[in-house]
């Protein structure tokens, strides 16, 4: 399993969960080595198989040497977890600048389209590969906007959304399931990146189950559409978001 931006929050409870039910595990992270590290270190203390590559999912020749290393040192690639994202202070629209705007949707879209690519090549049975899962992580800003927020944010994740529905059915007959996940508001790190560290708080209430969520909560739908037992799923976006 590969797991882009496995270095925190979401990312890194999927490695661990996904660890403990039995994957080698690649880790890839941009900047946050010693946090990659750490995940990696508990899952081999774990006596599981684990790696972390770094590679910027903005520049389309790290994301090639990414795959080309999950290659030689993990053997055939099963999942692909495309967790990476970027969330940038919270603006309004007249404010979100052209240079912001290309970075957010270079790493959100353009990333996840040629990591996808780059799996299907591998997994397809059409290529005598020997099929394989594709999860997008979207988020409930696809569905809500985030006005006020990261209308540019929320609009990767309506692209993901799009795409997840298109590409689930383009491999359909080659062996890949292709599904999504809308993550409410988990507790983790991306909200201090919006500018706003105690988001949570601010907004719970407008969550029917009055609460944020945890990372492990989403992992775990991760990993069980990851699994056999969503054989007959695929083009689903499946909201874990409390109700919101
Ligand atoms: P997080 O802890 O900030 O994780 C984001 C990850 O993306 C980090 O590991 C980061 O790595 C990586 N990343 C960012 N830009 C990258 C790039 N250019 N190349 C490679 N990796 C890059 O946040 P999270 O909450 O776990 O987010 C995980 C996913 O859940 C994201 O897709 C996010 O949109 C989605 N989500 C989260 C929430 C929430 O409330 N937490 C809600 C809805 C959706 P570095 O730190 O090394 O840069």
């Amino acid at each position: 399993m590969l797991i882009t931006g496995g270095s925190t929050g979401i990312g890194a409870a999927t490695a661990l969960l996904a660890a403990q039910l039995g994957y080698a595990v690649a880790i890839n992270y941009r900047k946050n080595k010693e946090a990659a590290q750490q995940v990696v270190a508990t899952i081999r203390e774990g006596g599981g198989k684990a790696i972390a590559v770094q590679a910027d999912l903005a520049m389309p020749d790290q994301i090639q040497a990414l795959f080309q290393t999950v290659d030689k040192e993990m053997g055939t690639l099963d999942v692909l977890v495309n967790n990476a994202a970027l969330l940038e202070p919270q603006a309004r629209f007249n404010a979100l600048d052209y240079e912001r705007l290309q970075r957010i949707f270079a790493v959100n879209v353009l990333g996840v389209f040629v990591c996808s690519q780059e799996a299907c090549a591998r997994m397809s049975t059409s290529k005598g590969g020997r099929g394989g899962s594709i999860i997008n992580i979207s988020s409930m800003a696809a569905k809500l906007g985030a006005p006020f927020e990261y209308i540019d944010y929320a609009s990767t994740k309506g692209a993901m959304d799009t795409m997840t529905i298109g590409l689930a059915k383009e491999v359909a007959t080659e062996g890949i399931r292709v599904n999504g996940i809308r993550p409410g508001i988990i507790q983790t790190d991306i909200h201090a990146k919006g500018g706003e560290p105690d988001r949570i708080n601010r907004v719970k209430a407008s969550v029917p189950m009055q609460r944020g969520g945890t990372a492990d909560e989403v992992a775990e739908a991760i990993l069980w559409l990851a699994s056999d037992k969503a054989s007959y799923v695929t083009g689903s976006i499946m909201d874990v978001s409390g109700g919101r």
